[in-house]
């Protein structure tokens, strides 16, 4: 069985290098753009795993955990939240949010972070 993983992020260029790199790496990827479509989404269709950005427009990548925290239980469904923001306490504030790993977009190169995520759905 295909691992299926949701990426929520807003930008084209990252949407572009991830959607590609996980698609060679056989893993079933969907996107969501905007916190909205992401709870949309969760609700409708099961996940493996959730790749989250954290700024995004309207509903932000802290108030799309707070509203998980159900789903996640239930649905055995993992996260990762992949952002620039970079501070310990936001790094801290996502993993107390139930993230299962953080990783800072700018201390990693795409490839990496895929290998991470490969690790993460083994
Ligand atoms: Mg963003």
């Amino acid at each position: 069985m295909k691992k299926r993983i949701l990426l929520v992020e807003d930008d084209p260029f990252l949407i572009d290098i991830y959607t590609t790199k996980l698609k060679e790496e056989g893993f079933l990827i969907d996107v969501a753009t905007t916190g909205e479509e992401c709870l949309k989404k969760i609700k409708e269709e099961k996940f493996n795993l959730l790749i989250l950005d954290i700024v995004l427009p309207e509903i932000d990548g802290w108030e799309i955990l707070e509203r998980l925290k159900k789903e996640k239980e239930d649905q055995d469904l993992k996260v990762l939240i992949l952002s620039n923001l970079g501070q310990k306490e936001e790094i801290e504030r996502g993993l107390s949010l139930g993230a299962n790993k953080y990783l800072v977009k700018a201390h990693h190169t795409p490839s990496e972070i895929v290998e991470k995520i490969k690790e993460m759905l083994k």
